[in-house]
């Protein structure tokens, strides 16, 4: 079976969803257009590290040799005290028989961002669109944006990020209706915040780390102290770093601009990009683990590519209703720690892709059959991995006796194979896109 020939769909958001989304849609021959709320897109400056079980689906469209050029792999994670002491490690690599046969890769989050852009056609995109209102008739559905001007296709795809107006407008209906579950009423959870920034290019005699092939990622706990800073070297002579924790230097003041760049989630008003270098002094005297001074990256970091995050969390129950339907971090917000909330989006895309080429026709009850169909494969697994990314999370970060004791444990003792074991549930299936020949490069070299 396939896709009515006339289907057309509206994505909301130019996010990375958004955009694997339309690149997915491309080679699937279905009609699309992404309206982005940005005039300019400017996604964080930070690394993404993109989860093994995505890098078929790549191959499958023709993208993951440019990837794997624009990373490097992750070989692991160093957990270290603030005097360098080494806590414990976590090997990432995947091997032969690893359900994965792919490593994880690591990148700068811009660079695959314009990489990604730059695979969807200009006369699909359009910036300067924020969406505010949905209307459906039996056969079309019709988004107003805040310039008043109008799209129409068959469906929306809402890939509007955490802050996501099209689940707002989505829960409205459904709460007039007394129809939204009372878990979908409640806000995003969040606990943990940081400032991430990413280098300008470093020289490789001061820091001999960048010209390894492969990455680790480096943790540097505090002590007594809230705070804690991972550094994570890239391509192109860049590291990646971020501070993070329950500091109450980093609790925001809300202005209510949650829709500012999706997942950048919302920000103080004064901190911003200024108060960064101090929010940062907090790890002054940490050591850091390529030498030099934390503070060194800190400043060789351009101000632009410095932002402060809300590390937000929650899986909403309602993904779609009617012609609309979500996907990434408008349905679910995953605390990142473990490369999975781009890599659960990117699944999420492919699920959809699949369901449109089993549709018969446009009808709301086609449209609502296969939206269950994807709801009930997919959300499962992403909340599998929202709560893994959440323990992850703790098991590294959390701070006192307990949480020492547990770490310790887990990284000291845990064999490597047993963790392997466990990060490999997270993602046992290997999806493919059922309408193009499978990937080539099946297994590592
Ligand atoms: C600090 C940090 C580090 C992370 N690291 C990783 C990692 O290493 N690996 C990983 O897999 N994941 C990581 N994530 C998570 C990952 O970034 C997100 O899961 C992913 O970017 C979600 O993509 P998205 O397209 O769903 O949402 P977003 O990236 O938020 O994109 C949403 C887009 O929609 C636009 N938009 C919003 N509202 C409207 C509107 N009304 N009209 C039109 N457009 C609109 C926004 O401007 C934005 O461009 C990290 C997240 C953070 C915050």
């Amino acid at each position: 079976m396939s896709h009515p020939q006339d289907l057309r769909i509206i994505i909301v958001g130019g996010g990375l969803a958004g955009l694997m989304m339309g690149i997915m849609l491309d080679q699937a021959g279905i009609e699309y257009h992404i309206l982005e709320q940005a005039s300019r897109l400017r996604p964080l400056g930070t690394s993404i590290s993109l989860h093994p079980v995505i890098m078929d689906l790549m191959d499958q469209l023709g993208l993951l040799e440019d990837m794997t050029k624009m990373s490097k792999p992750l070989r692991g994670i160093t957990v270290l005290s603030a005097h360098g002491r080494k806590m414990g490690r976590i090997d990432a690599r995947s091997n032969k028989r690893s359900r994965h046969g792919h490593q994880a890769m690591v990148m700068s989050r811009p660079d695959l961002h314009e990489f990604l852009l730059a695979k969807i056609p200009a006369h699909k995109l359009t910036t300067g669109k924020r969406v505010i209102d949905i209307s459906e008739t039996p056969s079309h559905v019709t988004v107003t944006c805040m310039d008043e001007t109008t799209y129409t296709g068959h469906l929306v795809i809402g890939a509007d990020g955490a802050y996501s107006a099209i689940r707002q407008i989505m829960y409205q209906k459904l709460t007039e209706r007394g129809v939204l579950p009372e878990a979908d009423k409640k806000p995003l959870h969040f606990e943990k915040q940081c400032v991430v920034g990413m280098t300008c290019p470093l020289d490789p005699k001061k820091y001999p780390v960048l010209q390894d092939e492969s990455c680790e990622v480096k943790v540097v706990l505090g002590k007594d102290q809230h705070t804690s800073m991972w550094i994570l070297p890239l391509q192109g002579n860049r590291m990646a770093w971020c501070v993070g924790g329950p500091d109450p230097h980093l609790i925001p003041q809300d202005d209510g601009d949650h829709t500012s760049q999706g997942s950048r989630g919302s920000r103080g008003r004064d901190w911003y990009p200024e108060t960064a270098v101090e929010i940062c002094e907090d790890v002054r005297s940490f050591k850091c683990p390529y030498g030099g001074s934390v503070m060194d990256l800190i400043e060789a970091t351009p101000k632009g590519l410095v932002s402060k995050v809300l590390l937000e969390e929650k899986m909403y129950r309602t993904w779609y209703n009617g012609r609309v339907v979500l996907v990434g971090d408008a349905c679910h917000k995953i605390v990142p720690f473990f490369g999975q909330g781009a890599s659960q989006a990117i699944l999420d895309c492919a699920c959809l892709v699949n369901m449109f080429n089993e549709l018969p026709t446009t009808e709301t009850t086609d449209l609502t059959r296969i939206f269950q169909k994807y709801f009930d494969l997919r959300s499962e697994p992403a909340k599998v991995a929202s709560d893994s990314s959440r323990e992850f999370a703790d098991l590294i970060y959390d701070q006192g006796f307990k949480a020492d004791l547990a770490r310790n444990i887990v990284l000291r003792f845990t064999p490597t194979w047993l963790l392997r074991m466990i990060t490999g549930t997270v993602t046992a299936n290997r999806p493919s896109l059922k309408f193009m020949p499978p990937a080539k490069n099946n297994y590592l070299k």
